[in-house]
């Protein structure tokens, strides 16, 4: 290759020797970024051309292990950009992205587009039995055979040319459908007085004034659409009437008329997608979709769903009497309507529970929490953390060296915990480098990114305990790339399905709720006692509080999801005609809305990333439920020989297997859902 550009010019393409592998931090501008970006992707190209121009009769050696080889600066590059983009971003970063996503897809796409590297890929996958393949090189084909067949490699031109059209304008349909739901929430504000906010706690009292202030309205308060304003004026707020003005506007969001309308993008982008699945020959989107997911069909889905279903329903009536009844004793003279609910059922949490945020947060300091999550890292899988004192990109990242129980170096894990301006909202688990044994012996270096409030100088910084939750669900993630021990780098860690990703992470936050953890690690920040148990009792027993609600506002979501993609009708979508009848025909209760209606589920038509796939957080819960109970079975939550199972089949798997084989692998069986219903609280509950 000629080299206009010496690589030693670019400290991106230097080869980060030093520091575990890590980038030279110091030596990166951001004026790096487009240049390395530039000839990482000629690279790139040359490396793919040359692959699908070769002579040689195709083997898996010149054909998939090359792949596997190529791309590597475009590898490095990229991760290095990306976290920064998310963690550490500025206007400068963002104009890079803005410059060079449009050409990551264009190289994406020229990829699975290449007819000569497909027939190539076609003629091995052909041949496989006769290959004489290891199991993980048969994955690996295998896996790359479906992607290029999944992306339209096999259609004929014609086909392939409309493939293109409709991936193009679904991708434009996309981003017009999460800006007109921006724009609605942008354009509204409730500007209310001080007199207005009876009910309302300081911290969303302070909130408001600052979004009214910004909207240039000083001394004031506007609660905005945003879900982090309008979900605590829905829990606190008082005057009944200032309610219910605000969740008509929340609810309505997308479907206001005029420019921001998204009821027409909906019907298109629905129709393209089932155009999209006919090409590829499957007769629905939804059945597209789940063919390479752990559900595999819209039928699995649906199953599971409707297991929930009639005990969700049921759970949320019994609740809404509650509520109902908490009206009647406070002489409100009205049926509970939706835009009541969080506020009594707020009301009922307190009364029941008595649980104070401010009695809570002392005991769950970040740095026990960190500690906590590495003791369970140990206890299940023999892993030490050491501080390691190396250059990260923020002065607040942290390093650990990640070490086996026979002291082997596994890995580095990066911890980023505190908010700041130039980090997305959000927690997050990244790498900067995957685990690999096809070039040398390639060790991760994993992220985990949260948004916990930094303390002043010299104070402990403290947790919620849904914070504590969301920092040993992202060491979850963590632990997925870190343990990760396969040979070819697309198979390794969290490059899994979609419903299988979060079994990693959802399971490992049962370990938070393990009493000799809790009791260890959740001490005073002044006292350093432990918990009292009648506190302990009174936070996890609000575990199942209010679950049919959330049952109900989720799963109305996921079946309706379903059903729109699922949809074989070829008139033209009538999304309002079709909410009504898909919640009519699922008896959803008149006091609860979807979480997500559908003009302005972004899940769904923002991307696209969920579409038929809302279900998967539900399926995910199935597996961390279903997957937890096998080590409370033998009553020992971190028994050896299970946690070896778990290690061999899940955490360091990758994409070995089929994720229902590795789960039968770890459990000796598939799933059931009984033990997200008990976790759920929805056992008892006859289905209605
Ligand atoms: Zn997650």
């Amino acid at each position: 290759m000629t080299d206009t550009h010496p690589a030693s010019e670019n400290p991106l393409l230097s080869d980060f020797a030093a520091d575990f592998g890590l980038p030279p931090f110091g030596d990166i501008t951001v004026a790096h970024f487009r240049p390395a970006f530039d000839q990482a992707l000629a690279a790139n190209r040359a490396e793919i051309a040359a692959i699908a121009a070769a002579t040689a009769e195709p083997t898996f050696e010149n054909t998939i292990a090359a792949l596997e080889k190529s791309g590597r600066d475009l590898d490095k590059v990229s991760n290095v950009f990306f976290v920064l983009a998310g963690a550490d971003t500025s206007d400068a970063i963002e104009d890079v992205e803005r410059d060079i996503s449009p050409l990551l897809a264009r190289h994406s796409n020229a990829l699975y587009l290449n007819r000569d590297l497909y027939a190539r890929i076609a003629a091995l996958y052909a041949r496989r039995d006769m290959l004489g393949l290891s199991p993980e090189q048969a994955r690996v084909l295998d896996r790359y055979h479906t992607r290029f067949v999944r992306a339209g490699s096999a259609l004929d031109k014609p086909a392939q040319d409309r493939l293109a059209a409709i991936n193009e304008r679904l991708a434009t349909l996309g981003t017009q459908f999460g800006q007109n739901v921006l724009a609605d929430e942008k354009s509204y504000a409730m500007i209310l007085e001080e007199g207005d906010l009876a009910g309302l706690p300081d911290f969303a009292r302070t909130a408001a004034r600052a979004a009214a202030e910004e909207r240039g309205h000083p001394g004031k308060f506007a609660i905005t659409l945003s879900r982090s304003s309008v979900e605590p004026f829905l829990q606190f707020s008082a005057r009944r009437d200032l309610r219910e003005k605000l969740f008509q506007a929340w609810t309505r969001r997308g479907e206001n008329g005029g420019a921001t309308d998204n009821r027409a993008l909906i019907a298109e982008m629905v129709r393209l997608r089932g155009e999209r699945a006919k090409l590829l020959g499957f007769a629905t989107f939804a059945e597209y979709r789940l063919d390479d997911n752990m559900a595999k069909t819209p039928a699995a889905v649906r199953n599971l769903l409707d297991e929930v279903w009639g005990r969700a329903r049921a759970k949320a009536t019994a609740e809404r009497d509650a509520l109902q009844e908490m009206v009647r004793e406070e002489g409100g003279n009205f049926a509970l309507a939706p835009h009541d609910w969080r506020y009594y059922a707020e009301k009922l949490r307190k009364a029941k529970y008595d649980l104070d945020e401010a009695e809570i947060k002392p005991y769950f300091q970040l740095d026990k929490m960190i500690e906590a999550a590495f003791e369970t890292a140990g206890r299940l899988f023999g892993l030490s953390f050491t501080p390691a004192k190396v250059p990260l990109y923020h002065p607040d990242a942290r390093a650990w060296d990640v070490k086996d129980k026979d002291g082997r170096h596994v890995g580095l894990f990066i911890g980023d915990y505190f908010a700041r301006s130039s980090k997305h909202s959000g927690a997050w688990m990244t790498s900067l480098r995957d685990q690999e044994k096809l070039i040398g012996d390639t060790h991760p270096i994993v992220l985990n990114v949260c948004n916990f409030v930094k303390p002043a100088p010299g104070q402990p910084a403290l947790l919620s305990f849904e914070d504590a939750r969301t920092l040993f669900h992202e060491f979850g993630h963590g632990l997925h790339g870190l343990l990760s021990n396969v040979t070819y780098p697309s198979l390794a860690g969290t490059a899994v399905t979609s419903d299988f990703v979060e079994l990693p992470s959802q399971l490992y936050e049962h370990w938070l709720e393990v009493p000799e953890i809790l009791e260890k690690y959740a001490r005073h920040a002044q006292t350093n006692e432990p918990m009292p148990k009648a506190l302990l009792d009174r936070l996890l027993a609000t575990r199942t509080f209010n679950q049919g609600f959330a049952t109900v506002e989720y799963t109305s979501c996921a079946l309706l999801d379903l059903d729109v993609h699922a949809r074989k009708d070829e008139t033209p979508l009538d999304v309002d005609a079709f909410e009504k009848q898909g919640l009519d025909a699922i008896h959803m209760p008149a006091e609860i809305v979807m979480r997500h209606r559908l003009p302005h589920f972004q899940h769904l038509f923002s991307g696209g990333g969920y579409a038929a796939a809302y279900y998967s957080y539900m399926w995910s819960e199935v597996l961390d439920a279903d997957a937890f109970e096998a080590f409370t079975e033998t009553g020992n939550a971190f028994d050896p020989a299970t946690a070896q199972r778990l290690r061999d089949f899940i955490y360091s798997a990758g994409n070995l297997r089929d994720p229902a084989e590795a789960y039968k692998a770890f459990r000796g069986r598939l799933p059931s859902v009984d033990a997200l219903l008990k976790k759920r609280g929805l056992v008892d509950v006859a289905a209605a």
